[in-house]
């Protein structure tokens, strides 16, 4: 360990100030606009379509926002971003955000020409908003992604790809611009033999199912995806046919395959699901910090009972314990760290998991308040199950921690 005092430091926690204008300029969007429609847009479980346009207006909503914040240099561009729009509304921010898991599965699969042409139209612009949708799961295939029977088949005679399926619990299914599709090219090869398809505005034969009715997040859209002779042009195949045909060989000659198309989606972006979690737990602490700071019982603030001050202890102390998980992923990520002891999934199991215990203790605290719509701890609390559910339920990140840590093929 060097102890020259003029070696600069390699290692802060601290925020550069760039970023944390960001992050002021983002928790006053969630203060003073998504938080005050939670309530109301939990009750329509609709898309908020007139805060995705306030957020296009200021630029919040956009491609060149979220473009920005991923390629920040620290890596946190993107948890500090989520942090705060979570922090102000679930299911707000995540109509706010859904796209990018579309356009992350553009970016991390697709060619240079594909994120330039399928990026923008998931965003549209201020005046014409538009959305994204990332269509993996299926009624069938949930967990086991592997199991995906949307089948892809080519066309040669036109160049096209065909795609037949349905898809379910899709954000945004039916009401996107642009869908990217996980289909299975070459189904015997399982989940090494699927691809990402982009599905242009007004193709035929792609339409919604049943739109769900949720315990949480409801203002965020979630449908099924009907998908009946869908027929995209080549280009639309995410990365290109040469490079899905190599991968075909590879496999079929038994070689790694190097790339799974919905497996480097999800693992690209855990740790920001993983910082809507913080988001969510951290303003159920801050309210329940408040109101137990107010509440009188037995003559004094019911923070004054170590009970309740030893739960806030908790809270705060579980979600900067999440947070720094998230940082660490983030980070990692961003410096193309493989993540060799699954510190993707570490961020979001124990992010999920703290959201749902901080936002159940944060009723405790508000007691029979705490339990009625009056107050947002409730709807919180509904809304942060959702993080131990999508993109890889807890079980799921537990067994993929376990075989990393493990070196066993843990089932
Ligand atoms: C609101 C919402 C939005 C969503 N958005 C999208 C989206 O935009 N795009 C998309 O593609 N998907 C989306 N999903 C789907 C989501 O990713 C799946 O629901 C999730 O992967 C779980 O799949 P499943 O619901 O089929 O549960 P299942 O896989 O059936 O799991 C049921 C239970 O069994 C457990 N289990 C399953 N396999 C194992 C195992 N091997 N070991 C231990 N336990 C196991 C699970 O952990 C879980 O507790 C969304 C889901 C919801 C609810």
């Amino acid at each position: 360990m060097s102890t020259d005092p003029e070696t600069p430091p390699t290692f802060s926690l601290e925020l550069s100030e760039d970023l944390r204008d960001i992050r002021g300029w983002v928790h006053d969007f969630a203060a003073n606009v998504i938080r005050p429609g939670g309530a109301e847009w939990d009750e329509r479980e609709e898309t908020p379509w007139p805060i995705l346009e306030e957020a296009s207006k200021i630029g919040l909503y956009s491609l060149d926002f979220f473009a920005q914040q991923s390629l920040e240099p620290t890596g946190l561009g993107i948890p500090v971003a989520f942090e705060e729009l979570f922090w102000g509304d679930a299911g707000i921010a995540l109509s706010l955000v859904g796209s990018t898991l579309a356009a992350v599965a553009v970016v991390a699969n697709g060619t240079p020409e594909q994120v330039a042409e399928w990026l923008p139209p998931m965003f549209g612009e201020p005046g014409d908003v538009k959305l994204g949708a990332f269509c993996a799961s299926e009624p069938d295939a949930g967990s086991d992604i592997g199991a995906i029977r949307t089948r892809a088949r080519y066309d040669q005679a036109t160049d096209e790809w065909v795609l037949n399926g349905t898809k379910t619990w899709v954000t945004n299914g039916g009401i996107a611009n642009v869908h990217v599709v996980v289909a299975a090219a070459e189904p015997e090869l399982g989940v090494r033999g699927q691809a990402s398809f982009i599905v242009p505005p007004g193709v035929a034969g792609l339409r919604q199912g049943q739109k769900f009715r949720k315990h949480g997040i409801r203002a965020s859209h979630t449908a099924e995806v009907v998908l009946d002779e869908v027929r995209v042009p080549g280009r639309c195949l995410v990365g290109g046919k040469e490079r899905l045909d190599e991968r075909i060989a590879r496999v079929r000659e038994g070689r790694r395959s190097g790339e799974q198309a919905a497996i480097k989606t999800f693992e690209a972006s855990r740790p920001a699901v993983a910082a809507m979690a913080v988001g969510v737990a951290r303003a159920a602490f801050e309210f329940a910090r408040d109101y137990a700071l107010d509440r009188v019982q037995f003559g004094r603030p019911i923070a004054m009972n170590q009970a309740v001050a030893y739960m806030l202890a908790d809270m705060k102390t579980s979600i900067d314990a999440a947070r720094l998980l998230v940082w660490r992923a983030a980070w990692m990520a961003h410096g193309g760290k493989p993540f060799d002891e699954a510190e993707g999934s570490m961020s979001k199991l124990v992010s999920g998991e703290v959201a749902v215990r901080v936002t159940e203790q944060a009723i405790q605290i508000l007691g029979g308040n705490g339990y009625t719509r009056e107050y947002p701890v409730e709807r919180w609390h509904r809304d942060a199950k959702i993080f131990t559910i999508f993109e890889g339920t807890s079980e799921i990140q537990r067994m993929i921690i376990g075989r990393a840590v493990t070196g066993l093929d843990i089932r």
